[in-house]
């Protein structure tokens, strides 16, 4: 499996790239579909994004108008597990808030439940499907806290995570929730030094106790910072196509997950919004290959870290 991957990635073999399993550990599941799949299910004409968008809510208001507004968010749900059995995604790690599946959705969290185990057992029954509790950063924190037991008494939500845009209030903000969240024996993560500081990695993962970090490519900014998230074992998740696209990095060749990659600190390779950036999990080790980011045997290793995620969980 090795040298294959190794391989298919010097002979720029998509396909093969493809057909090796791999995990996507930063994806947020109702963008996690592909355009493709999307646009033929619905008779849509999608556009393709611009090249770079300027911010966060630039990003949001393209996807707003072009993909939210015109597909129902059930069939993205679906298109992302189509997208995980078409990519052999062998772990995948996805994340969604309450709100997307009650109150858009008007269904309970039984419901729901119901509903995304029945698409992970049909479309993609050979992936291990890890769900994450996602919380919106200018959320009412107290509010999100009152709902949290019932929520978490399903059993069913293996990670929690904080995203959007990250200076909407202080981290510490979210410290009850991260504590009950531990005693449920959640994995603890939260997007942090995407558009933030290496500083803000750091208080983040002190504050929350974090055990991952989505994004976190402002730690190689810091030398001190990166060997301290070494020492620590905090894994990030990194997104190369979204970075480029949000402009955090100016192109693929300066990623800096060489610099993370070369402190020690475990990294994985991930697709973030796919309805978006519009690169695969198979496209973004291919486009760190070509590049000249990271060599063949680098990317199967941060692949083989990818798949380890399954090791924190009980079965
Ligand atoms: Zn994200």
């Amino acid at each position: 499996m090795n040298e294959l991957f190794e391989t298919f990635l010097q002979n720029h073999d998509l396909s093969g790239i493809r057909s090796i399993e791999k995990s996507d550990l930063h994806n947020h599941l109702g963008k996690g579909g592909n355009v493709r799949y999307i646009s033929s299910k619905l008779n849509l004409k999608i556009d393709l994004p611009p090249a770079t968008f300027e911010s966060l809510i630039h990003m949001d208001r393209w996807f707003n108008e072009n993909i939210r507004k015109r597909c129902p968010f059930i069939k993205r749900f679906e298109a992302a597990f189509v997208q995980a059995s078409d990519d052999n995604i062998g772990v995948l790690a996805a994340s969604f808030g309450l709100d997307e599946q009650m109150t858009i959705g008007g269904m309970d969290v039984n419901a729901f439940i119901y509903e995304m185990k029945s698409f992970n057992q049909q479309i993609a029954p050979d992936t291990i499907f890890l769900p994450e509790l996602a919380f919106e950063r200018r959320c009412d924190v107290d509010k999100e806290l009152s709902r949290l037991d019932e929520v978490l008494s399903y059993n069913w939500f293996k990670s929690i995570d904080i995203n959007g845009v990250e200076n909407q209030q202080p981290i510490k903000n979210f410290k009850k929730i991260y504590r009950k969240a531990k005693e449920y024996g959640l994995r603890l993560k939260a997007h942090v030094g995407e558009f933030g500081t290496a500083d803000d990695v750091m208080e983040a993962v002190e504050e929350l106790e974090l055990d991952e970090v989505h994004h976190g490519v402002a730690s190689a900014k810091s030398e001190f910072i990166m060997n301290w998230l070494s020492k620590h074992k905090i894994q990030l998740n990194v997104c190369p196509s979204s970075n480029v696209m949000l402009r955090v990095v100016e192109n693929y060749s300066t990623h800096p997950i060489r610099k993370l990659y070369d402190h020690g600190i475990p990294v994985t390779i991930n697709t973030d919004d796919l309805l978006i950036f519009n690169q695969s999990v198979s496209e973004e080790y291919l486009n760190l290959f070509k590049y000249g980011v990271m060599n063949a045997k680098e990317l199967n290793h941060i692949r083989e870290i990818g798949l380890r995620q399954i090791d924190f969980y009980e079965p």
